[in-house]
């Protein structure tokens, strides 16, 4: 931001679409006001207008749960190591945090943008998850209803192109992808690296997009698609089938979940 003059970053513009013309793209505000400029970095999201007027079919999928979060004070809480419940009620997951706080969220089965969900306090968590294991029903009981965020699990299907001329999607807008891998905005982040590092390359700027997608394109898409399956399997909630679940999870080695973190933290960008 130092390197660059005042009134250059212009923030509360909501863009709805764009023309692309042959060097230039036009990007269209909901304030009435367009902007012209040669490239177009796009990352406003999942919801993305722009992505979705240059791929139609890019439209978010309902994954099947919805999910609540928050950070509370965890004061008098012994929690060392992040932790995730897989019970028949959903799923309940504790990251302790620095400064005495902790992060929770919890994921129940449901229909898409259900109203009910959206009205859930804590005391109706606590309906659903108080007979979950010490201290989940501690957490939520000290969660004020206001710290509660609500939204339905979505992600994108994995698009065949991040890169369009002089258009580079990045993270949400490209990619977004279920949570259960906690690799959302992890992407989005190695995303920014590599799309800096093919620009400082010698060349011109609509290859060095073409090359940050060649880069990012396997490696997302492994993400969202191995994040989506195991949010499935995670979320069984007929008894049979987590009953299964829960003895194959125990007889499956140690390494074959390492193996999975090393395709995610041993990889040579
Ligand atoms: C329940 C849940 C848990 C998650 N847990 C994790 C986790 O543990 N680890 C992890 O790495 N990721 C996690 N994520 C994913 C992570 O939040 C996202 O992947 C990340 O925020 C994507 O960053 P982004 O900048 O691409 O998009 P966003 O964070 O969505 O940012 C988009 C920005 O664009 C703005 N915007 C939107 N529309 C417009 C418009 N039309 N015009 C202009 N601006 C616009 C928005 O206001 C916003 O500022 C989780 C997500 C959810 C829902």
């Amino acid at each position: 931001m130092d390197h660059l003059g005042k009134g250059v970053v212009q923030t509360g513009k909501r863009d709805i679409g764009m023309q692309q013309k042959s060097d230039k793209v036009s990007i269209q505000f909901d304030d009435g006001t367009t902007h012209e400029t040669n490239y177009l970095l796009v990352a406003d999201g999942i919801h993305s207008p722009i992505r979705k007027q240059l791929v139609p079919q890019s439209k978010p999928r309902y994954a099947g749960y919805t999910c609540w979060r928050a950070v509370v004070d965890a004061t008098g809480l012994t929690l060392s190591e992040a932790s995730e419940t897989w019970g028949p009620k959903g799923r309940f997951g504790v990251v302790p945090l620095a400064n005495n706080q902790l992060y929770w969220f919890a994921t129940q089965t449901a229909p898409a943008n259900d109203s009910r969900m959206s009205q859930m306090t804590t005391s109706d968590l606590l309906k659903q998850f108080g007979s979950y294991h010490s201290p989940i029903p501690d957490i939520l009981s000290r969660t004020p209803d206001n710290a509660l965020i609500w939204s339905d699990i979505c992600d994108l299907k994995p698009l065949k192109t991040y890169a369009f001329d002089n258009i580079v999607l990045l993270g949400d807008a490209a990619h977004a992808t279920t949570p259960n891998m906690g690799q959302g905005a992890c992407q989005a982040i190695e995303d920014a690296v590599v799309l800096a590092d093919e620009l400082a390359r010698e060349g011109r700027v609509s290859d060095a997009f073409q090359r940050f997608e060649q880069r990012r394109l396997k490696r997302t898409h492994t993400i969202i698609e191995t994040s989506r399956r195991l949010g499935t399997v995670a979320q069984l909630d007929n008894r049979l089938l987590a009953t299964l679940r829960n003895g194959l999870f125990r007889m499956l080695p140690a390494s074959v979940n390492e193996r999975q973190l090393e395709m995610l933290y041993q990889v040579d960008f």
